[in-house]
C-alpha cells in the first residue's frame, strides 16, 4: 500500500477504536440525548477549562459556526493571510457570516502581536467594525509552526483592550500542546472559542468539537442546526473521537519525530532549496525549480509515496499514526535525484 503523506486526515480507525464505537450508547443528539456525544463535549470542554462543547461534522463547520456567533454581517475578522478560515473554507466566512477578513502578516502562519497595533478600525461609518481575531495553532501553511504562548497572551491583551473576541482554529492544537508543554486549561484561558479536529492526527474517522461559554455554545447549536449539521445517533462516530482523545494524544510526539527525520533527510536532497522549520507533523519542501513541482510529486507517487502540492514550488508531507518508522526509513533511503 502507498505511504500516504497527503494529510493527517487520511488516518483510518484502529480495530480497538472501531470496537469502542460499536459499543457506544447512543440517542438523538438534536434532542441532546446522545450520551456519548454529551460525554465527548463535556470531556473536551473540561480538558481545556471551558464551560461547554459542541460536536460537529468537520473543522470547517466548527470554525464557520464560531465566526458566525462572534460577528454580525459587515464585521471584520482579523486573521493571518494564510489562515485556513480564509483560504480553505470555500469562502464560508463571506457566505455564512458576511464578514470580511483583514489580513495580518506573520511568521510561518502565526500572527506577530506587534503587527496588530493600528489594525483596528476607528468608530467611523466608513469602516467595517473589527470584531474578532482568529489564530491557528499549529499553523498549517506555516509548516505546522507552534505559537509561543507569550505571544498568544500578548494578542489576548490586545483583544481585551480593543473589545475583540479571540478564536482559535485548533485543528492541530494537540500537536501544539505536545511541543509547548502548556497545561491545556492554562492554554485555553485566553480564547473565547476553540475548534479542535478529532479526524486528523488523533485518528478518529469524523468530527470536530467547538468549545466556548454556555451562552456561546447555545447560540452555536442553533447555527449548527440551520447549517444542517444537527446529527441524530452521532454517538457512534463521536465515540471514535472520545477514544482518540483518551488514547492517541500521547503518541503525537512520534509523528513529530518522524517529521523531524524527514526534515533532516530533505535538507540533504539536491533538488530541495529549503525545508520550512519542522516542529510538529508537517514538513514543507521549497523546491529549487518550482516548475518541476508536478514532476517530483509524480516521481514520489511512482515510488508509492503520496504528497501534496502546497502552493507554488512547495510540497507538503504530513506524518500521522498510519505512518510507521519503516515508512520514514523508506523515504529517507530513496534516491530521487531526478
Ligand atoms: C483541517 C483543518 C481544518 C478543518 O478541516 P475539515 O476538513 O473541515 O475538518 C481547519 N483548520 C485547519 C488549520 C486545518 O488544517
Amino acid at each position: 500500500m502507498a505511504i500516504d503523506f497527503r494529510s493527517d486526515t487520511v488516518t483510518r480507525p484502529s480495530k480497538a477504536m472501531l470496537d469502542f464505537m460499536i459499543q457506544a450508547p447512543v440517542g438523538d443528539d438534536v434532542y441532546e440525548e446522545d450520551p456519548t456525544v454529551n460525554e465527548l463535549e463535556k470531556y473536551t470542554a473540561e480538558h481545556f477549562g471551558f464551560e461547554a462543547g459542541l460536536y460537529c461534522s468537520s473543522g470547517t463547520q466548527t470554525n464557520q459556526i464560531a465566526l458566525k456567533v462572534h460577528t454580525q454581517p459587515g464585521d471584520e475578522i482579523i486573521c493571518h493571510e494564510e489562515s485556513h478560515i480564509y483560504r480553505y473554507e470555500g469562502g464560508g466566512m463571506m457566505i455564512n457570516s458576511q464578514a470580511s477578513p483583514r489580513f495580518i502578516r506573520g511568521n510561518n502562519g502565526r500572527i506577530i502581536p506587534e503587527l496588530l497595533q493600528d489594525q483596528i478600525n476607528p468608530d467611523d461609518i466608513h469602516y467595517p467594525v473589527t470584531k474578532l481575531v482568529s489564530l491557528e495553532d499549529t499553523a498549517n501553511r506555516g509548516g505546522g509552526a507552534v505559537y509561543d504562548f507569550n505571544d498568544i497572551l500578548k494578542i489576548k491583551d490586545f483583544c481585551t483592550q480593543n473589545n475583540l473576541k479571540l478564536h482559535l482554529d485548533g485543528a492541530r492544537v494537540f500537536n501544539a500542546l505536545a511541543v509547548n508543554q502548556c497545561d491545556p486549561k492554562v492554554y485555553g484561558k485566553p480564547f473565547d472559542s476553540i475548534s479542535i479536529c478529532l479526524s486528523k492526527g488523533l485518528g478518529a474517522p469524523v468530527g470536530s468539537v467547538l468549545l466556548g461559554s454556555k451562552d456561546f455554545i447555545h447560540k452555536a447549536r442553533r447555527v449548527r442546526k440551520y447549517l444542517g449539521g444537527g446529527m441524530r445517533q452521532a454517538g457512534i462516530i463521536a465515540a471514535g473521537g472520545l477514544y482518540a482523545l483518551k488514547n492517541n494524544v500521547h503518541r503525537l510526539i512520534e509523528d513529530h519525530q518522524h517529521a523531524s527525520l524527514l526534515e533532516k533527510h530533505f535538507k540533504t536532497v539536491t533538488w530541495v532549496a529549503e525545508v520550512l522549520p519542522v516542529t510538529t507533523n508537517i514538513v514543507v519542501l521549497v523546491l529549487k525549480d518550482a516548475t518541476k513541482q508536478n514532476h517530483y510529486i509524480a516521481a514520489l507517487k511512482a515510488e508509492g509515496i503520496l504528497v501534496t502540492a502546497f502552493g507554488k514550488g512547495r510540497i507538503r508531507f504530513v506524518t500521522h499514526l498510519n505512518i510507521s518508522s519503516d515508512d520514514i526509513q523508506k523515504v529517507c533511503q530513496l534516491k530521487l535525484e531526478v
